[in-house]
């Protein structure tokens, strides 16, 4: 190591098939080599910072609603502890893969070193469509699966959070089981809890938050008011509805919204307060009043000052990245971007705030719920949000200054940032045994 120091030239991307590889693991282990070739970081070590440390894979038999049982798949994912406890969220959705989790998992490490708290990086996940499941079943689904991943759980190994179609609610009936195996009230066990059960405030629109601190810095840089911008948000959901109400009280424009069915789309602005209160009733935006149909592909393609993919991964690959039109991309989702069109976005002058940094909020204001659990402390929503700009204002600095030094693209600094700081903490602590 040291070598962080040493002006390198540009990071190289790997050789990969002429057909774009979108499997989400290869795509976060490429980003990695990117950054480890450029650290030229020693073989052994990376080896073990591209694999995932730990990988568990359970079954999980619950009983449905009309007697059946049905045995439903899980997995939890800790790719690296080095910096501290294990930290990620719990994903619900029909096509979940292991790769995924794997990939999901790594890039927690990157972002928790990204915004320099003290965590290691995991996720974790079940196959199910929850849009089919009862409520109880749900329930019952949660429990099984937190008891069949106890073992690796806790405050201090691996502390679980929400992800896509998990919530608050999850996150109680996870800490709720955790706490009956323990025989105590483990508090610390999982983050994004209620805020009557140990949930900190500012935590449901953590995420939302964060993103708007890094978009008003990356503003700032490429010299766009915030008042007025044109805004658009592909996936409506917890994170993506959350940052278009909170862009939209800065005056900023919103002009298209979408979720798994579609878009909607109006160049003179969207109220999402109303979308919010249209998808409530109808499950989608899509024939919200007072906007038109779009697509999602449409959508990415808009022209508009800032583009927030909010939604799953690969929304922008080498098939669409020649099309964007925004000026900022702002990653609400994980690994939206693959690393094709991160070079074409580069290229055509797009300031990407990569995922590691731009959707770190929601880690770090999870870091300040369990810190607060710890401590058995309860703070103001106005300290929490204090804190939280702070993180990840300097967070967005010591990116662009990494950018500035190496001359490099947004995501390739963060992560020669992050990877170098988790380095730094394996070689500190040694190699086992
Ligand atoms: P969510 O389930 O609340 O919302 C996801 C939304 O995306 C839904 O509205 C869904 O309809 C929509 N969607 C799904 N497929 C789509 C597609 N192909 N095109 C357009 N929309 C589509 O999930 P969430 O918690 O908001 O997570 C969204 C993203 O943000 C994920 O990548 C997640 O990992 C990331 N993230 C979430 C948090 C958090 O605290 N929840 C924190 C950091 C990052």
């Amino acid at each position: 190591m040291g070598t962080l120091a040493k002006v390198m030239p540009q990071p190289v991307i790997p050789k990969m098939a002429p057909r774009e590889d979108l499997n989400p693991f290869r795509i976060a282990q490429i980003q990695f080599d990117m950054a480890a070739e450029f650290l030229k970081i020693d073989l052994g070590l990376r080896q073990i910072l591209r694999t995932p440390k730990r990988v568990m894979e359970v079954s999980i038999p619950i009983k449905l609603d009309n007697g059946q049982v049905k045995v439903f798949s899980g997995y939890r994912v800790q790719h690296n502890t080095a910096r501290g406890p294990a930290k990620g969220g719990v994903r619900y959705h029909p096509n979940l893969t292991l790769d995924e989790v794997k990939a999901l998992a790594s890039w927690m490490t990157w972002k928790t070193a990204t915004v320099n708290i003290p965590y290691g990086g995991a996720k974790g996940g079940v196959i199910c469509d929850t849009k089919r499941m009862s409520r109880g079943e749900l329930e019952r689904l949660t429990r099984r699966y937190t008891y069949e991943i106890s073992p690796i759980l806790g405050p201090e190994r691996d502390i679980p959070a929400p992800d896509v179609a998990t919530d608050a609610q999850t996150m109680a009936w996870m800490m709720d089981t955790y706490s009956m195996l323990a025989g105590q009230a483990a508090l610390g066990c999982v983050t994004g809890k209620p805020v009557s059960l140990g949930g900190s405030e500012g935590r449901a629109d953590a995420t939302a938050w964060g993103l708007l601190f890094a978009i008003e810095e990356a503003c700032k840089l490429k010299k766009i008011s915030l008042r007025g911008a044109s805004v658009a948000v592909q996936g409506f959901g917890s994170v993506g509805s959350a940052v278009a109400r909170i862009v939209f009280e800065k005056k900023a424009k919103i002009v298209a919204l979408s979720d798994s069915r579609g878009g909607v789309f109006n160049s003179r602005g969207i109220d999402p307060l109303k979308a919010y209160r249209y998808k409530e009733r109808a499950g989608t935006v899509v024939g919200m009043p007072g906007a038109s149909r779009i697509s999602n592909e449409d959508l990415l393609a808009l022209k508009c000052d800032i583009l927030i993919p909010a939604a799953l991964e690969n929304a922008i690959t080498l098939h669409n990245a020649d099309q964007i039109k925004a000026k900022i991309v702002a990653e609400g989702s994980n690994g939206p971007t693959t690393p094709h069109a991160d070079e074409i976005l580069t290229r055509k002058g797009v300031f990407v705030i990569p995922d590691i940094l731009a959707n770190a909020g929601g880690v770090a204001v999870s870091y300040f719920e369990w810190a607060q659990n710890l401590q058995g402390a309860h703070w103001q929503d106005a300290e929490v949000n204090q804190k939280l700009d702070f993180v990840m204002r300097r967070a967005f600095n010591d990116v662009h200054m990494t950018m500035r030094k190496h001359r490099t693209h947004s995501r390739a600094a963060a992560y020669v940032l992050a990877v170098s700081r988790v380095a730094e903490a394996m070689l500190v602590r040694g190699l086992f045994p």
